[in-house]
């Protein structure tokens, strides 16, 4: 076979094989948080933003429960699990809908209320979740920038048009840390016409602990058009399972029911999600740990000269020196390589920092210790 027919043969295949529907192939797959370091060694993984507590006790004795009856399904309404979270954060459960992961549930919003010729807004260094599913729903991501890596509510509504269908917030913000005041939400809220979603994600919610924050259950409550996402993966520690849950009017509730899978959450993920929610004593813990390591490890990086983004969540994001050498590149080659195991966040706009999750006192004095070493290296 002669180069000429070789060309043409692959370019017949790529006409004659299935096609993905516009967009699909511009979707930069996600890229989760590494987790080993270099030669297969992890010491410390403060890559994903997971709990350095583990997870509830009571939480893994009702999986071990469900697991004596994998054969069944589970309950495709999630009655029980929309049960216990309505009674813990005073909701009515008829207005929350459980997914595997709040991922799923951010999908099941923009496949609900977004297509083609349809845009959707989300900010500067905002979640890559979003991005990923308003381009799998056919519809055009509209970037708004950032002030000081915080949302900026006026460039949002600045970038409202008449095909604007949706607004996505992660309140507080992956990667940044930073978080919107309610003032402001309420104000971005009143700016948007009324048929434009607000989705609020607030999967860091339980960590904030601040006066002038609100997750959105207020605003979720008490209008048409907001919808708020939370998660099990972050405070709960239940990140493997999938496990994440939604809440707004019913009538978002209704369409998000019409097109989610009819099981898409399992038994086990249900059962744990029931017994965690009710253990308010680990997520009182786990936001104790967080109030005490949280301000220890931005003062001590900032004492090391890094400069560190304020942060509500339980990651903070270390910003690197413009010099060669010191740049996050080079830090995280460097603790790659003793085992620490951070996120580089080049794919969010930031290419000369990193975030690190709030570890156990060991990670966080480890990570410490060897961030200080790097930069005193020659
Ligand atoms: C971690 C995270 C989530 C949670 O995703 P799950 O699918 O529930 O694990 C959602 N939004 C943001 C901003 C996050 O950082």
């Amino acid at each position: 076979m002669n180069e000429m027919t070789k060309v043409t043969e692959a370019a017949e295949n790529s006409i004659n094989r299935p096609q993905p529907k516009a967009g699909v192939l511009d979707i930069a797959p996600y890229v989760p948080g590494k987790s080993k370091g270099t030669h297969g060694k992890t010491v410390h993984k403060l890559s994903s933003n997971e709990t350095p507590l583990g997870t509830s006790a009571a939480a893994r004795a009702a999986l071990e429960a469900v697991a004596q009856h994998l054969e069944l399904y589970p309950d495709g309404s999630s009655s029980d699990l929309r049960a216990a979270i309505g009674e813990v954060y005073g909701l009515n459960p008829d207005r929350i809908i459980c997914g595997a992961g709040s991922d799923e549930i951010l999908s099941l919003v923009a496949y609900g209320y977004l297509g083609a010729g349809d845009e959707a807004i989300y900010s500067e260094h905002g979640f890559l979740v979003y991005d990923i599913a308003i381009r799998a729903a056919g519809a055009t991501p509209v970037v708004a920038p950032e002030k000081d890596l915080t949302t900026d509510v006026d460039a949002i509504l600045a970038r409202v048009t008449d095909k604007t269908r949706m607004v996505f917030i992660a309140n507080p913000n992956n990667p940044t840390g930073t978080y919107l005041p309610f003032g402001e939400v309420k104000r971005l809220h009143e700016g948007l016409p009324p048929h434009v979603l607000l989705v609020l994600d607030a999967a860091y919610g339980e960590y904030v602990r601040k006066n002038d924050y609100e997750s959105g259950i207020e605003l979720a409550a008490t209008s048409d058009n907001v919808f708020m996402t939370r998660t099990f993966s972050k405070i709960y520690g239940l990140a493997n399972l999938r496990l994440g849950w939604g809440f707004g009017a019913a009538h978002i509730i209704d369409a998000l029911n019409r097109i989610r899978g009819p099981f898409n959450v399992s038994g086990m993920a249900g059962a744990a999600g029931i017994a965690a929610v009710k253990d308010r004593e680990f997520v009182a813990r786990s936001v104790e740990h967080n109030e005490r390591w949280l301000p220890w490890l931005t003062a001590e990086l900032e004492g090391l000269g890094l400069k560190v983004t304020p942060s509500v969540g339980n990651f903070v994001l270390i910003h690197f020196p413009d010099e060669d050498g010191k740049r996050a590149p080079d830090a995280d080659a460097y603790l790659l390589e003793r085992g620490c195991v951070l996120r580089m966040v080049g794919n969010y706009g930031l290419p000369n920092a990193i975030r690190m999750t709030v570890g156990s006192e060991d990670a966080n004095r480890t990570v410490v210790a060897h961030l200080k070493a790097f930069l005193e290296q020659a």
